[in-house]
């Protein structure tokens, strides 16, 4: 059975306030509605730890938007996902759409996150995404095929129970357009194919694997995208930084 997952990122907005006080009332309000939706947030590095101290036992999962591959090292500026497991978030986003495009982050790099995480019993949440000028030119598919190729390249199928995807149409993220269900639904099944096809036998994995959708999902769109057959969830920017609207995701 597939993970239903909706998870909040929080981008590095918020101030320390806001992000306690909206920590505060997901613990008041998210456990008791989230049934089979699995709630997750991704709050700024900053906030991090606090979050992850008021949201500890709630069933809320707290992750990290980033980290450097490595153990604690001379990495300036970096997050060892040692450092996260310290302070409780074994869950981190990699490759989101705006860490490839304004910080170059390539998918080889993004394939040396997933491959530390994993093999040291972290989730990887792995993002993937075309542009509008990519769609626009019919590159959709070239584009996602080489991001799931690359990105995954080498992960053993016994490790993906730790490994949870999200498709991000760049154009539909914090744009207000969001993908039509069909739309989204066309490129999930054909995620769901390209992993199937990256290992002999790797179709149960496939099938098991739970690939969310982002780009301006809300309250009014979020139940006819999770309709789709292989839709599992949502990864929400802007909807999930007041309670009300991520409340109304589950
Ligand atoms: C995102 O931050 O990944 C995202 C999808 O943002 P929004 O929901 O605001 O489009």
């Amino acid at each position: 059975m597939r993970k239903t997952v909706i998870a909040g990122n929080w981008k590095m907005n918020l101030s320390e306030k806001e992000a306690i006080s909206l920590a505060q009332s997901i613990k008041e309000k998210i456990p008791s509605v989230a049934k089979d939706r699995i709630p997750m947030v991704f709050p700024s590095p900053l906030h991090l730890a606090s979050v992850a101290r008021i949201l500890e036992g709630t069933g809320v999962v707290v992750g990290a938007q980033n980290c450097y591959p490595s153990g604690l090292a001379a990495f300036t500026g970096e997050t060892s996902p040692e450092q996260l497991r310290e302070i409780g978030v074994k869950v981190v986003m990699i490759g989101h759409s705006e860490r490839r495009q304004f910080l170059g982050e390539s998918s080889s790099f993004c394939n040396e996150k997933i491959h530390y995480l994993l093999k040291n019993g972290y989730t990887a949440l792995y993002c993937v995404g075309e542009t509008l000028a990519e769609r626009e030119s019919g590159k959709t598919f070239e584009v996602i095929a080489s991001q799931v190729k690359e990105g995954l390249k080498g992960i053993e199928s016994n490790s993906f129970s730790n490994l949870i995807l999200a498709y991000e149409p760049v154009w539909a993220i914090g744009t207000g357009k969001v993908a039509t269900p069909a739309q989204a639904q066309e490129v999930h099944a054909f995620i769901r194919k390209e992993v199937a096809g990256l290992f002999v036998g790797a179709s149960g994995v496939a099938e098991s694997l739970s690939i969310l959708y982002g780009g301006s999902v809300k309250p009014d769109n979020v139940t006819a995208l999770l309709k789709e057959k292989d839709i599992d969830g949502g990864l929400v920017g802007g909807a999930s930084q007041k309670i009300d609207s991520y409340q109304g995701l589950f």
